[in-house]
């Protein structure tokens, strides 16, 4: 069966088999309703959230946080550092002042004013009092980098612990797969970033995760400039490097926030982050839509 809503600002995708069709709706259900509740704790658009309290108060005073949203925190400071800063959740200092649907972007002196709080070594966290503080004023952070790929593990979770063995849950670019597809795998299509509709890649898959991060979701052209929603955080600006970046692995916030990070990092440095890695791979789209793909790779198209 498939299920399907617009949460979080992205579509979500349930797919799966059950025996009993009543039973495997009721799972479905249970999925969504867990994207909502993830969406609740970590929307920086709604005032009353979890994240949003700490971005008000963590530079005034520790601000006490849920040990689910302190626990991700971590996994996205652990990021910055295996990524020597390119992925950043304290982005958002700078970020915040990007409309894409306004097609408002900050300028020089506003970037220059606020790059100073993008820095993820000022997030500091006490997981044994379970708070969030910031060590320097105007810092503040989004998790958008991560909590899809988080909200479809949970998802996943979800449908494991309830006896499903067949399933794919997507958010946007990222998607959790549980098994194979009945015996085949799951083939997931990579994304012409210029061309809509159309695939540069189809990957086979069973028991994994793969996300996509590209400049071609939420965008605006100035002047012919590309303004996207992936920031570099050295420099305050929409990394330019690539167009897209699709990392396949073992766990999806893993591969949400290497695909982001990787995007910033461009086909070399990113390539080499990837190669490191056991247990990912990586397929890049650059500026000049080249494919380049990471040495464990062998499926091409
Ligand atoms: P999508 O949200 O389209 O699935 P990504 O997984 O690439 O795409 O995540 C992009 C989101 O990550 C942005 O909307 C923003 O919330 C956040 N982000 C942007 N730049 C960075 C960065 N350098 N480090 C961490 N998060 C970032
Ligand atoms: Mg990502």
């Amino acid at each position: 069966m498939r299920s399907e809503a617009a949460i979080m600002g992205t579509n979500i995708n349930v797919e799966l088999w059950h025996e009993d069709e009543e039973c495997g709706e009721e799972a479905a259900v249970a999925v969504i309703e867990e994207m909502h509740r993830i969406d609740h704790l970590m929307s920086t658009y709604k005032p009353e959230s979890e994240l949003s309290r700490i971005n008000r108060d963590a530079a005034i005073s520790p601000v006490a946080a849920g040990h689910e949203l302190v626990g991700l925190i971590q996994d996205a400071l652990a990021l910055s550092e295996l990524t020597e800063g390119a992925f950043d959740i304290t982005y958002a200092s700078v970020g915040y002042m990007y409309d894409y649907r306004q097609r408002r972007r900050p300028d020089v002196a506003e970037i220059d004013e606020k790059l100073p709080a993008v820095d993820y070594r000022h997030v500091v966290v006490d997981p044994q009092a379970g708070t969030i503080s910031f060590k320097a004023t105007g810092v503040r952070i989004d998790l958008g980098g991560i909590a899809k790929g988080y909200a479809v593990e949970q998802g996943v979770e979800i449908l494991r612990a309830r006896g499903v063995q067949h399933a794919i849950v997507t958010a946007g670019g990222d998607s959790r797969i549980l098994g194979d597809r009945r015996g085949r795998p799951w083939v997931v299509g990579v994304r012409d970033p210029r061309n809509r509709g159309k695939i540069v890649a189809r990957i086979p898959l069973v028991d994994e995760a793969i996300s996509t991060s590209g400049d071609y979701e939420r965008y605006f052209e100035e002047d012919g400039v590309r303004y996207h929603h992936i920031i570099n955080p050295s420099t305050g600006k929409s990394a330019g490097a690539v167009r897209s970046v699709t990392i396949v692995g073992p766990e999806a916030t893993r591969t949400d926030g290497l695909s982001t990070s990787v995007f910033v990092l461009g086909v070399h440095a990113g390539m080499e982050l990837v190669n490191r890695l056991p247990d990912v791979e990586a397929v890049i789209v650059d500026k000049d839509g080249q494919l380049f793909y990471s040495s464990g790779f062998e499926t091409g198209t």
